[in-house]
């Protein structure tokens, strides 16, 4: 840094460096014209620090700035130095109690659900901390940026306003004391002075609107000829295009265009070319041609170099006084009245309307800058704060009229401060009362909507998208209207009052022009030929759903507010209604003696719309006056008289057909606009003011009428009235089957208007339509939401309807209704509704879609079947209607309802098939529970001496009049009773019959002496056998039903084996997979099992037979038969590395013969265990790779596998795999023929042995690499060479394997070159078995790991894919050799065995400290045979691999003990010294010495002894499952259970004694040359000396990092991480690697890097160097798991973070608190162990594809 720096240092002027803050400060103090002096100053100054380059150097110009600029200002302020000057400032200071901290970018902020005044009160984490809060129901989020800390406004807390910091002294704040008492008058005055100087300079200089002309008091005399070409930003472009248009333009790299452009998006401008004015506005032109083709061109300015300076000076100073007021309230005061103070123009001539008012033009930085300043200046200081309100108020037409014209986003407009006045209670009433702020919202909303129809009403035209972004921007009105109203006034003034109604008119004015919006006309004939706009219609509706809410709230708290409003709200609806009666003459309905008028209207002829917020507002408001009894206490003050029921009810009901009339078929013509419509008409987020309300508003009009009237109107609007006011209508239409559509319709509407009926009876949980609370109400949706199906929480929520504040008030209630389920390892937190609320199940509640309808009552009928009830489902006993209501309960006993009934009865007891439906008759039985309900209710609760009304139970018993003399309702119900049609209602029937009994009994009790119980009992007996048979028949339906049901489930087991791999892979392999009858069932007894070497337990040979999964034919496993093969995943691994930095460098020189203890660069194989014919297999690869070639061309989209790299999914479990491992007998076995148990060498005479054959293969092998040597000249050196007594080297074995099998062996093979090396495929290179025997051991390793860290015993119940998958992976391994040179296996074997037995100087082998012992045994029991099969003295293969096995088991007691930790970690010894300790010892004393005693001495043999036990475990543990997996003996059952570590049964299992120390002892000799040889290389002796390090024993497993209990410390934690190439920006996506524990800055430009030739993110280019291109993340922001693999490969997966309700909150949107859920995370840990993060990923993406075009590898 400082050599690059250093030129530019010498750069700077030297008058610059020599000027002298405090004589500067001195001329100032000096001066008459302070003004004068200080601009001559800057003048002169300024352009020397700033911008003498095409590049800023911000170090420099801040450096010198401070010295040259802002020192003088420090100076004169304090009069001495600043350093004392501001301490002192400090001390004296009586700090706020605001807290008022500014949210960076993605901090945390939290906000109390139960104290917050309004969601938008935040604290910040270290004030929520110390809060009350933090044991309450909190929400938390992650800041946008801009917003600050609430902690201590008393305005925003309901109740805990101040954390534990912010409290001190809360006793002072009463007294509003001027801050300016603890400054001195001079300070005062000098304060005074430079801050009105400076703040208007900058003021000045930032809104200067020339490009290259300063203003005069600052202009140079010599001026510089340099210019900037300026580019700034907008929202219209994206990075792609300006990055791409820079690079032309101004001829820059990419990586240069991507830095302006991510600058240019940051501050809101950048200079892209630095020069002369040509020069810059070459470019300038340029940026604009290429810009302005579709679009508005970008924005370019070329502006003088000194304009620029000066701006960047005029924002360090912003940012300087923002941090000078830091020091003491008194000069913020002092700044705030600067900054207030009406200037020489009179109004909105202050420093802060100037800036206010030129806001959206100037650049996104410089709007950061100042809003900031305010934030720390205005609206820090209460009193200021107050007068800043009433200057935003003032401003804020203009300035919203500004904000419509900006392009920015709303965040960096001036316009986003209104939160900060608005939600403020105090300043909004005053701001309401004061400036009518109310009415100013209202009527800004109003001037930028002005496209209106003839009637006046809104019109949105097509929603193109400029609109769509105007709209959005006009939205933010009424979310500041929203603020305003958020607080609810507790006390009213007559102000209040009267500008508060002064609004409302004015939202009246706003509604209106929203009723009968958008109408629309039935099409008939044709479809419509363009979808009407409707959006913007309902937008505007769902933004205004709360504020028309809210409007209400307010109403409700004033008797005075309630009834004006009331009449202002019926004046404009009869407004609206003008001329509704006139024109046509009406018509005159009659039936049943009874008739009334009405207009001709008909919803499927006429236009109809769906918005009537002025009468849904004015039945809100009825409800209100019913609710609060207004009503009853001052009728007079109402203008009921002036109520019109048939026009209140009109509008609403025509809505309401209409929906009915869609639902009935009759709309289709009109498109999907119409279907949507209705939607959200009844959707929970407008339903409120939009459906419910309509309800409300029938409900109103009925019961101010006659129910017959009313019946009468709503069967003419159905359009049915000719239906039921005819005769025999039934009867007429059965003989006319040709309108069969026709009568279709009609009994959908028919239904439709019965349901209609039910609503406006049974809905009465709205407080004021029904004596109930808000609590009821609430109850009740969360009863009927739960009757569906038990719901999460967030799918409670989301059923509910939200207040202004968020909330449902779902909490305070859900305890009384339902239980809590916690949730499992996968799944969330369940509620489930309390069995004893089932009976206020509603089936036609009201908020129920068709579909939920359908869904509760097949559930609520099979809850009554488990609990062996009856299924009816009665209507529930409902709360009475409050008594402005009250009258609607007659509609049910009204003549024309009881004609409706009974004429739908007889049709059904007719039963002529198509008038009548099963819904109708349903919906008629529901209607007449629900009058007996009624009058149950009304005889139970009546008062003495009052005469009952409600007497439906007599109507119905009557029989029906002239002329058609029909059975009485009673009659025919019980009819019906018995009809075998009726199946489904006959519980329904009963239950109305035996109602109607009860209700006789208590007339009959109530009016004479109690009456015999007889009849009631009588009749439940006679049908008691019915119901026997009746069940047994039901049985058989349901029997019917369960067959079918598991028809479909078979279809459905597809899905669900994806959902649940690995369970039914286990039950699955019994009969899909080898029938593994060896491991479970040893033929030999347990005790004296032996795994390998000559007294290897010889087990008898097992024939093994499997199917192929292809083509289901079974075959047995042979050396001779066609090769069976698993479908198997290879991939590179850094799960067990303990050393991630390490990365194979150089593919093609990497040599991977040995590996490094720190297991680093491993290979590991997988596999789903499924078994394929090799020949099927390679005909399924063949199809699915011309398949893919195909899709390819048609459409270029990724597949979740990448065939051209060999991936294919398995057939049967679409497990990715990427090769095939061939199924083998046990390979040893073939070559067991030449077994000789009698003579075998012992260690020491084989070592010597194989040395000598090893010598000679190794001067054949010279001679043969000597050019000049002819073939016969080599063999007479053969003879002349002596070779060991029956090695023949010139034998080649022949291969017993079939040519099929061959092929797969290479085929495999070199799959693992491939993967593992990350080369292109050579099935030639010597390196293939090497990569073969490295993936056999790393796979046991990583296995064996998985086992000892879950605890689980080695030769548990392995599931069977990973027994089958070991399995064939050992024996592939041991086999491969047969397909590779046997010179080159021969070769390796050589140099491994040189690695601990110095025979032959083959240069660089690594020492023992740097070998993985596992690894070398796998690679020497695997090649030996390669030498062996030309030995043919007679040493077997058994006591080859046994006396390997010795040797490497003492190299790795040697490595043990070389690298033990030497401490003695404070146990102590338990027992006396045994004979292992004392062994030990002694081993050690011989290591000592030789290493010419530079080991530390080791006094006590018992930890050494512990050290060798632990240490060597793992690689015991490992050898077990190698050697039980080659040779195929079983384990002993001692090591299938868990408890104790086995240490003795695994030592007899692999031939090695107890203790392992006698191994040297028995071969002392040739040992301690061994261990000499050891211990005298260099590489040892320099670790011994601490000069370098080694892995020490055991090793210990790999853990993901260690996550916080509390999520919100996570996000803490990545909101003060930033960018680490973009100097200190904040990061947009911090993402968090779980492997190591590093922060990336993910998903965006600034840290993509390049990695093989490919642009990739911050998280896939460090998969490459962590993992191996797979990676774990936890994406901080979202709150979200991504799984990364490759560059194509990625999901993202459930996060190990819970709420309360035991759900998941990715992308943290309800924001309540996440507590780490450890089993979970566990899982995610598993899954990274046992290697099946890729797999998951291929399961995720075939799952959901939309996961497959994401751009995994730009994250
Ligand atoms: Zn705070
Ligand atoms: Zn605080
Ligand atoms: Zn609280
Ligand atoms: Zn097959
Ligand atoms: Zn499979
Ligand atoms: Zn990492
Ligand atoms: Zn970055």
């Amino acid at each position: 840094m400082a050599s690059e720096l250093e030129p530019e240092v010498q750069a700077i002027d030297r008058s610059l460096l020599e000027c002298s803050a405090e004589e500067t400060a001195g001329k100032w103090l000096q001066a008459t014209d302070l003004t004068r002096e200080v601009y001559q100053h800057l003048a002169h100054y300024v352009p020397k620090i700033y911008c003498r380059g095409p590049n800023p150097f911000p170090q420099k110009e801040d450096m010198l700035a401070h010295q040259v600029l802002l020192g003088p200002m420090e100076w004169y302020l304090c009069g001495e130095d600043p350093g004392l000057g501001f301490s002192k400032l400090e001390q004296t200071n009586k700090p706020s109690h605001l807290c008022g901290r500014v949210f960076k970018v993605g901090e945390p902020t939290y906000s109390c659900r139960d104290c917050a005044v309004d969601p938008t009160c935040v604290l910040c984490m270290e004030c929520f901390l110390g809060s009350i809060h933090r044991d309450h129901r909190y929400r938390m989020t992650t800041s946008g940026g801009g917003g600050f800390c609430d902690c201590g406004d008393t305005e925003a807390w309901k109740e805990g306003p101040y954390c534990q910091k912010h409290e001190l002294n809360t006793s002072e704040i009463e007294e509003e004391e001027d801050p300016l008492v603890h400054l001195s008058e001079d300070v005062i005055a000098r304060a005074y002075n430079i801050f009105a100087i400076m703040f208007r300079y900058a003021v000045e200089i930032l809104t200067w609107e020339k490009e290259s002309e300063l203003p005069p008091d600052l202009e140079m005399v010599e001026k510089s000829d340099t210019y900037y070409c300026m580019l700034f930003n907008d929202e219209v472009h994206t990075y792609e295009q300006v990055i791409y248009t820079l690079q032309k333009a101004v001829n820059c790299t990419q990586k240069e265009a991507i830095g302006f452009a991510t600058t240019v998006d940051r501050d809101g401008r950048r200079s892209v070319r630095y020069g002369d004015f040509q020069y810059c506005e070459q470019a300038k032109s340029v940026i604009v041609r290429n810009t302005g083709r579709q679009t508005k061109p970008l924005k370019v300015q070329v502006m003088h170099s000194s304009i620029v300076a000066h701006q960047n000076f005029g924002l360090k100073l912003l940012s300087w006084l923002g941090s000078i007021i830091g020091y003491s309230d008194g000069l913020r005061r002092i700044l705030c009245q600067v900054g207030l103070q009406e200037g020489p123009d009179g109004e909105n001539s202050s420093l802060v309307d100037r800036l206010m008012l030129s806001d959206s033009k100037l650049w996104k930085g410089a709007r950061n800058v100042y809003h900031q300043l305010f934030m720390s200046s205005l609206l820090m200081d209460l009193k200021y704060k107050k007068l800043f309100a009433i200057r935003f108020a003032k401003n804020y037409q203009q300035l919203q009229r500004d904000f419509m014209e900006d392009d920015h986003e709303r965040a960096v407009s001036v316009t986003a401060l209104s939160v900060q006045f608005f939600t403020a209670p105090t300043l909004a009433r005053m701001l309401i009362v004061e400036e009518n702020l109310m009415t100013i919202i209202i009527k800004t909303f109003m001037d930028h909507l002005r496209h209106r129809d003839a009637q006046g009403r809104f019109q949105f035209e097509r929603y193109t998208a400029s609109q769509a972004f105007k709209f959005k921007r006009v939205q933010s009105l009424i979310l500041d209207l929203k603020y305003v109203l958020i607080s609810k006034p507790t006390e009213w003034s007559d102000d209040l009052r009267q500008k508060f109604l002064e609004g409302f008119d004015a939202f009246l004015e706003l509604l209106k022009c929203m009723q009968g919006m958008d109408p629309i006309t039935r099409q008939v004939g044709q479809h419509i030929e363009m979808e009407p706009e409707w959006e913007a219609a309902f937008t505007l509706q769902m933004k205004l759903t709360h504020v028309i809410s809210m409007m209400q709230d307010w109403c409700a708290l004033d008797e005075k507010v309630l009834i004006e409003a009331y009449k202002k709200c019926l004046a404009v609806l009869m407004q609206c209604h003008g001329g509704f009666t006139d024109g046509e003459q009406p018509v005159t309905l009659s039936i049943c003696g009874h008739s009334v008028e009405t207009i001709r209207y008909c919803v499927s002829k006429e236009k109809v719309s769906i918005h009537l917020p002025v009468s849904r507002l004015l039945a809100g408001l009825h409800v209100l006056l019913s609710k609060s009894e207004v009503a009853y206490k001052f009728p007079e003050l109402l203008p009921l008289s002036e109520l019109s029921p048939p026009m209140l009810i009109e509008h609403p009901l025509r809505c309401l057909v209409l929906c009915a009339q869609v639902h009935a078929g009759m709309w289709r013509r009109n498109g999907f606009s119409l279907v949507n419509q209705i939607y959200y008409y009844h959707n929970v987020k407008c339903r409120r003011e939009m459906f419910d309300k309509d309800i409300v508003m029938l409900q109103t009009g009925v019961s101010m009428m006659d129910p017959n009237h009313f019946l009468m109107i709503m069967l003419s609007r159905f359009e049915l009235y000719q239906i039921f006011s005819t005769p025999d209508y039934g009867k007429k239409i059965s003989s006319e089957a040709s309108h069969k559509d026709l009568v279709q319709q009609n009994s959908t509407l028919i239904e439709e208007m019965l349901y209609l009926i039910i609503m406006l009876v049974g809905e009465r949980f709205c407080p004021g339509v029904g004596q109930v609370n808000t609590a009821d109400e609430i109850k009740r949706e969360i009863i009927h939401q739960l009757s569906i199906k038990p719901m999460a929480h967030s799918e409670l929520v989301k059923s509910l309807p939200e207040d202004e504040n968020k909330e449902t008030g779902m909490e305070s209630v859900i305890e009384a209704v339902a239980h809590f389920k916690k949730p499992g390892l996968t799944g969330r937190g369940m509620y489930e509704l309390k069995p004893e609320c089932a009976k206020e199940f509603n089936l036609y509640f009201y908020h129920f879609s068709r579909a939920e309808q359908s869904k509760a009552e097949e559930a609520q009928r099979k809850l009554k079947r488990q609990n062996k009830e009856d299924t009816a489902l009665p209507p529930p006993v409902l709360p009475p209607f409050c008594p402005l209501f009250a009258s609607l309960v007659n509609i049910l006993q009204s003549d024309v309802m009881l004609l409706i009934m009974r004429t739908i009865l007889q049709w059904t007891v007719e039963h002529n098939g198509c008038v009548w439906s099963e819904s109708m008759l349903q919906r008629v039985l529901h209607l007449i529970g629900m009058a007996l309900q009624e009058e149950k209710q009304h005889l139970e609760n009546v008062m003495e001496e009052h005469v009952i009304t409600f007497t439906f139970t007599q109507k119905i018993s009557k029989p029906g009049e002239a002329p058609n003399n029909s059975p009485s309702i009673l009659g025919m119900l019980e009819t019906l009773q018995n009809a075998p049609y009726l199946e489904v209602h006959k519980d329904m029937i009963r239950w109305i019959l035996k109602t109607f009994h009860a209700i006789k009994k208590i007339r009959e009790s109530s009016s004479t002496s109690p009456v015999t119980e007889t009849e009631g009992t009588v009749m439940e007996e006679s049908s008691k056998d019915k119901d026997k048979a009746e069940r047994k028949r039901k049985a058989e339906i349901a029997r019917l039903r369960r067959e079918k049901i598991m028809a479909q489930m078979s279809e459905m087991q597809r899905h669900f084996i994806d959902e649940n791999k690995e369970l039914f892979q286990q039950t699955l392999e019994l009969d899909a997979s080898i029938s593994a009858v060896l491991d479970n069932s040893p033929v030999v007894s347990d005790m004296n099992l032996t795994a390998l070497g000559p007294a290897q337990t010889q087990v008898p040979e097992q024939r093994q037979f499997v199917t192929c999964i292809l083509c289901q034919e079974e075959q047995e496993v042979k050396v001779e038969s066609r090769a069976m093969v698993l479908a198997a995943f290879v991939q590179r691994s850094t799960v067990l590395s303990k050393d991630r930095s390490k990365f194979i460098q150089d593919p093609e020189k990497y040599d991977p013969l040995f590996m490094h203890p720190d297991l680093s660069c491993g290979t590991h194989t997988g596999s789903c265990g499924h078994v394929m014919h090799a020949h099927c297999w390679q005909r399924y690869f063949d199809s699915v790779q011309a398949k893919e070639q195909r899709r390819q061309q048609r459409l270029r989209l990724h597949t979740s596998y990448d065939v051209e790299n060999g991936e294919f999914l398995c057939p049967l479990c679409e497990c990715l795999s990427n090769t095939v491992i061939p199924l083998l007998l046990p390979p040893r076995n073939i070559f067991n023929s030449r077994l000789n148990f009698s003579d075998q060498p012992n260690l020491t005479q084989w070592i010597r042995t194989i040395s000598q054959q090893i010598k000679a293969l190794q001067v054949l092998r010279k001679e043969e690499s000597t050019p000049n040597t002819s073939l016969s000249k080599n063999l007479e050196n053969m003879d002349q060479l002596q070779l060991p007594e029956g090695f023949r080297p010139n034998f080649h074995p022949k291969n017993p394997y079939s040519e099929s099998i061959k092929e797969m062996l290479t085929t495999f093979g070199t799959a693992t070159y491939k993967v593992g090396l990350k080369v292109h495929p050579n099935e030639e290179d010597p390196r293939v078995p090497m990569m073969c025997w490295g993936s056999c051991a790393y796979t046991i390793q990583s296995i064996e790991r998985i086992l000892n860290d879950e605890d689980k015993p080695l030769f548990g119940p392995l599931p069977c894919r990973l027994d089958d998958c070991l399995r064939s992976l050992t024996r592939f391994a041991a086999a491969h050799w047969t397909v590779a040179s046997l010179s080159v296996v021969q070769g390796h074997f050589c140099k491994l065995f040189a690695s601990l037995v110095p025979v032959y100087n083959f240069g660089d082998l690594p020492c023992i400290l740097d070998i993985d012992m596992f690894h070398l045994l796998v690679g020497l029991v695997l090649a030996f045979p390669a030498l062996q099969c030309q030995d043919f003295s007679g040493i077997s293969l058994g006591t080859g691999d046994l006396h390997i096995f010795h040797l490497v088991t003492m190299a790795h007691i040697v490595q043990i003990l070389l690298t033990s930790c030497t401490e003695e970690n404070g146990m102590d010894q338990e027992n006396a010294a045994g004979e292992e300790e004392l062994a030990v010892l002694a081993l050690y004393k011989t290591i000592h010495q030789c290493t010419g005693s530079a080991l530390k001495e080791i006094p006590s043999g018992w930890h050494l002894w512990r050290n060798v036990r632990a240490g060597v475990m793992p690689f015991l543990r490992c050898s077990a499952l190698f050697f039980h997996y080659l040779n195929g003996v079983p384990s002993p059952s001692e090591t299938q259970a868990s408890e104790t570590s086995h240490f003795e049964h695994l030592c007899n299992y692999l031939s090695l004694p107890n203790n392992l120390i006698c191994l040297f002892q028995e071969n002392k000799e040739i040992m301690k040359l061994l261990i000499e040889s050891w211990c005298h290389n260099t590489e040892v002796k320099r670790y011994l000396e601490g000069e370098r390090d080694a892995v020490s024993y055991p090793r210990e497993s790999n853990k993901l990092i260690d996550l916080p209990e509390d999520y919100s410390s996570l996000i803490n934690q990545a909101s003060h991480f930033s960018c680490p190439k973009s100097g200190g920006d904040k990061s947009r996506a911090p993402t968090l690697c779980l492997v190591c524990g590093a922060l990336l800055c993910s998903q965006s430009y600034c840290c993509q890097t390049e990695l093989e030739g490919e642009d990739v993110g911050a998280c896939t280019a460090h998969t490459y160097s962590c993992g191996s291109g797979v990676g774990i993340f936890l994406r901080v922001r979202e709150c979200q798991v991504l799984f990364l693999a490759g560059k194509t490969k990625g999901c993202f997966y459930s996060p190990p973070y819970l709420d309360d309700y035991g759900e998941t909150d990715q992308g943290l949107r309800r924001g309540n608190p996440l507590h780490l859920c450890r089993e979970r995370f566990k899982k995610i840990q598993k899954l990274w162990h046992q290697h099946s993060i890729t797999e998951e990923i291929g399961h995720a993406q075939e799952a959901n594809q939309t996961l497959v075009g994401i751009d995994w590898q730009h994250l």
